[in-house]
């Protein structure tokens, strides 16, 4: 058996990578050490694909010739430590199903801003009528898209994780959106590796080829004057004037791409915020990149309707503005939500703590925020960086008093900023369910 592919994890990317193995006519065999959902079982079985789950039996995997492995398992898993000492080539689903596609791959990463810039793109590409497919953690995962659709093109959100699963995989544009410290516990807790993960985007990348960067992020430009690519390279800024790329002149974004030249006012963009500005912008270079039309760019980020638990504007009750930020797991995206407040804010953060350093928030809570509500098992922290600082701070347990808090502490035009800091594993499933309990109790009020 010379052809047998072990997919570890039938999460959605790994049920979508068995997909694809059993019709490319692998040998296939998916296990997993937890339970797996009904749905994707069902997709297994239609398939006639063999899996186990609640174990990983060392037999059916380590006579694989490729392991496909879910981005969540560790590399500190007892099986990858067995499939490492055997020399068993491990990948990820993305490297996998790369082999298989002729389509002009749009690939997004970054420490924050992914998801957003992805379904921004994308959206951008089915506005032009191009024969687009969205994938990567959003939505159906890449491979079973490439074994059951037949899209011209690709925009796909890569985690760092993803990449590490990654070699011969060739983005058409890579997009880097920024690079803050995340995700240590996974990378020994040396900001090199990290970084590594993450320009593994640029690997391969030919002449013809695009790297898209943030060039007022410290950590990449100092990592770009390392690495060698072949590809050209487009820079966004919003602190410069530049040549090529995008950067900000007064109200206008521009966007220059050989001697093309797009030009857009900034309160035109649908999403608010600085850091949407550079997500924007990303998503402009990628249009100018691919000769999209203008009016069709200009449209596009003008009537983006955003992602849900991404800054969230979605309700107003007696004049207090209610935000959903649930999404914001660390403190660098917090503070672009805090930075992109224009009202005084009654602020709800806590969760579990990823190692957190409150003090690059100190201004702008100094300046914005009138309230915290502090929603964790444990707040310490947050009182130890806040106590004194902000006028009032409450502790509460669940989302439903959390919101009633808020609702108290606030007056008309006010704001209440769903904006944690934190993971949400303490108290609630995970951000989306953080984020939907938040809705829900707010529309209680
Ligand atoms: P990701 O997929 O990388 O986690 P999201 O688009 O889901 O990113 O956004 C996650 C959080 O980061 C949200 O709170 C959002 O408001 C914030 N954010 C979005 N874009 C950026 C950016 N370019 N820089 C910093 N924070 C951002």
């Amino acid at each position: 058996m010379d052809r047998r592919i072990v997919v570890l994890g039938a999460g959605e990317s790994g049920t979508g990578a068995a997909v694809l193995a059993k019709k490319q006519g692998f040998d296939i065999f998916v296990s997993d050490s937890g339970k797996i959902k009904d749905t994707y079982k069902e997709i297994l079985n239609n398939y006639e694909i063999d899996w186990e789950e609640g174990r990983h039996t060392e037999r059916h995997i380590l006579n694989a010739t490729e392991i496909i492995k879910s981005p969540g398992i560790s590399e500190k898993s007892d099986i990858v430590l067995a499939i490492r000492k055997k020399g068993i080539r491990v990948i990820s689903e993305i490297e996998f199903a790369g082999r298989y596609t002729q389509a002009k791959k749009i690939c997004i990463t970054g420490s924050n801003g992914k998801t957003t810039t992805t379904t921004l793109i994308h959206h951008m590409l089915r506005k032009a009528g191009m024969n687009a497919g969205l994938a990567g953690n959003v939505g159906k995962s890449f491979a079973m898209q490439v074994a059951t659709e037949n899209y011209e093109y690709y925009v796909i959100e890569l985690s760092s994780f993803q990449l590490d699963g990654m070699f011969e995989f060739k983005a058409d544009i890579a997009i880097l959106l920024n690079i803050t410290p995340d995700h240590l516990d996974r990378y020994d807790y040396d900001l090199q590796n990290y970084v590594n993960s993450k320009f593994r985007i640029s690997q391969n990348l030919g002449e013809d080829d695009f790297f898209v960067y943030c060039s007022d992020d410290e950590i990449t430009i100092r990592e770009l004057e390392r690495i060698v690519t072949k590809a050209k390279q487009l820079g966004f800024t919003l602190k410069e004037t530049r040549q090529q790329g995008a950067y900000v002149e007064g109200d206008t974004m521009k966007i220059e791409v050989d001697d093309d030249m797009f030009e857009m006012s900034l309160a035109e963009l649908a999403l608010k915020g600085k850091h949407n500005t550079y997500n924007s912008m990303a998503a402009g270079i990628t249009g100018s990149v691919l000769k999209i039309r203008k009016p069709i760019i200009r449209e596009s980020l003008m009537d983006f309707t955003g992602v849900e638990h991404r800054l969230e504007k979605f309700i107003r009750v007696h004049g207090i503005d209610f935000i959903n930020d649930s999404k914001a797991t660390n403190v660098n995206s917090t503070w672009y939500a805090l930075e992109s407040m224009t009202s005084p804010v009654v602020w709800i953060a806590g969760g579990t703590d990823k190692g957190n350093d409150y003090a690059e928030l100190m201004d702008l809570v100094k300046q914005k925020v009138k309230a915290l509500v502090c929603l964790g098992v444990d707040n310490s922290k947050l009182h130890k960086a806040f106590d004194g600082i902000i006028p009032a701070i409450v502790d509460t347990s669940s989302m439903k008093e959390a919101v009633q808090a808020a609702y108290r502490l606030g007056k008309k035009d006010d704001t209440v900023l769903l904006s944690p800091c934190c993971a949400s594993f303490d108290l609630f499933e995970n951000y989306e369910d953080r984020g939907r309990q938040f809705k829900m109790y707010v529309r209680e009020l």
